[in-house]
């Protein structure tokens, strides 16, 4: 090996260290912050040691692609926390979109003239890429609405599905038997495209992030092919670290759902476009006073947000809210369901930034059996996670997923702009229930208010 080579194979190896690290640091919230800085410098490792790669012989296209990633990287670094779902989704879209290229433009460098082992690689990488580049478009258009979020289903679809996907698996096999016969491999990617669409509009947006994660294994595995074909070492562990533990993360979202992968994947498939359940009863309004007194005088509360919280970026004002109720002797928890907000960790994040501590922050199973002896329970933009019908109603969209069950404490108030409904469109009972008192505003200014109105009793 050359000095360049051995500086070249140095980097790769600190930067896959760093990737495990940082990986290892992400699986808990005191540490996750130090994982992201260890990830990307382990990407600045890898980035840095491919510039003396013995093949590059001009830098001018890398400096082209620089420029390009740069100036559409920036800019989409930049939306803000609740837009973060259909950016990862982008960026899925993205990567995918380098690996089948790079996978085209080998085919097309060597034509058949390659291993069986690598032959396979490349056209796994393709086709795995291709969809999750589609996939990953309808995913992002869903979640930013530009797209109907709900199952998009028409006659004969399955069928559409079984036939495409059999005939990308037919043209990939195809393919490695005759690898002199490029309409193969091309209507292999092109299936692949399609399938990706087909794939992912019978989803519901709420099924979204699982999609996207799995979407993110697959991405991935066709890096990790990509490594194969390249015969680059960081690009095989760094994808097969992503591949694996994006399906691990689709597997903890399954099961915070109760629900499998199958269902998640091909239950729009026949499901009734719309479900919901009857609600009677009235919604009862409280008053900002009441509120504060049944706070002050509390001997436990636990706060709940969902995803309002995040819109009104109301995390300061409810660690300042729960800071005064400390100082009074109230004891103050935060609970946390798996997928409140609308990514995996979106409430840790956001109240680790408003630096709340980690343990005053409990996970659903351990804050349930707490409820019933909690004074109040205060909901601030949650919707779907607390919303009984899931534990309830087994004709719910949404039955079987577990949830906060703010139901059974002694007093809920629900903080929230109006009537609006939860990401899935349902009613939720909660609201109607005599246990609830609403307290309508935007989260921010609600608890702002509900500070002042505790300093003053
Ligand atoms: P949710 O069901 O989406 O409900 C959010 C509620 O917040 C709405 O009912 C809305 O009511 C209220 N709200 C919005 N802006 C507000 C503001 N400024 N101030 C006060 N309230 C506000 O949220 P969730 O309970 O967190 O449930 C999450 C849902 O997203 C689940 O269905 C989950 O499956 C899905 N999801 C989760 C993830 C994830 O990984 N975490 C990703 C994608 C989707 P008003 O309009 O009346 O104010």
């Amino acid at each position: 090996m050359t000095d360049a080579q051995y500086f070249l194979e140095g980097t790769y190896l600190i930067a896959s260290c760093l990737f495990v690290l940082g990986l290892k640091s992400l699986s808990h919230p005191d540490t996750a912050r130090r994982g992201m800085i260890l990830a990307a410098a382990g990407m600045a490792a890898a980035v840095f040691g491919t510039l003396f790669h013995p093949d590059i012989h001009s830098y001018l296209f890398i400096v082209i692609g620089l420029v390009v990633g740069s100036a559409i990287g920036i800019p989409m670094a930049m939306v803000p926390m609740t837009a973060m779902p259909q950016r990862t989704a982008l960026s899925h879209a993205f990567g995918a979109l380098a690996a089948s290229m790079v996978g085209i433009a080998e085919y097309v460098i060597h034509g058949g003239a390659m291993g069986g082992i690598k032959m396979g690689a490349l056209g796994l990488e393709v086709m795995l890429g291709s969809l999750t580049v589609t996939g990953s478009l309808i995913a992002a258009a869903k979640l930013q609405e530009v797209m109907r979020g709900t199952p998009i289903m028409f006659k004969g679809q399955q069928i559409l599905n079984m036939g495409l996907f059999i005939a990308m698996i037919g043209s990939f096999t195809a393919w490695l038997m005759h690898p002199g016969v490029p309409v193969y491999f091309y209507t292999m990617a092109a299936c692949a495209f399609l399938f990706g669409v087909l794939l992912v509009i019978p989803i519901g947006a709420a099924d979204m992030p699982v999609v996207m994660s799995l979407l993110n294994s697959y991405a991935g595995l066709s890096s990790a092919a990509t490594g194969f074909v390249l015969g680059n070492n960081v690009l095989i562990i760094a994808g097969t670290l992503d591949g694996f533990s994006g399906f691990i993360l689709s597997i903890l979202m399954c099961r915070a759902m109760n629900r499998s992968m199958t269902n998640v994947l091909f239950g729009g498939f026949g499901a009734p476009l719309t479900a919901d359940t009857t609600v009677s009863g009235s919604m009862r309004e409280v008053g900002l006073d009441d509120v504060a007194v049944q706070l002050a005088y509390a001997n436990q509360v636990v706060f709940v947000p969902g995803y309002g919280m995040a819109t009104a970026q109301a995390q300061h004002a409810v660690r300042e809210l729960g800071n005064l109720l400390e100082e009074r002797g109230v004891s103050v928890k935060y609970a946390i369901h798996p997928v409140a907000g609308r990514m995996p960790g979106h409430m840790n994040v956001l109240l680790a930034e408003a630096n709340v501590p980690y343990s005053s922050l409990y996970e659903m199973e351990q804050i349930n059996p707490e409820l019933p002896s909690t004074d109040v329970a205060v909901v601030i933009g949650a919707n779907d996670v607390v919303n009984p019908d899931a534990r309830d109603n087994p004709k719910s969209l949404i039955a079987g997923m577990p949830i906060i069950e703010v139901d059974k404490a002694k007093s809920v108030v629900v903080l929230k702009r109006g009537k609006g409904k939860g990401f899935s469109g349902l009613e939720n009972p909660l609201f109607f229930k005599p246990v609830t008192g609403m307290l309508y505003g935007d989260a921010k200014a609600s608890l702002t208010n509900l500070t002042q109105a505790v300093q003053k009793v």
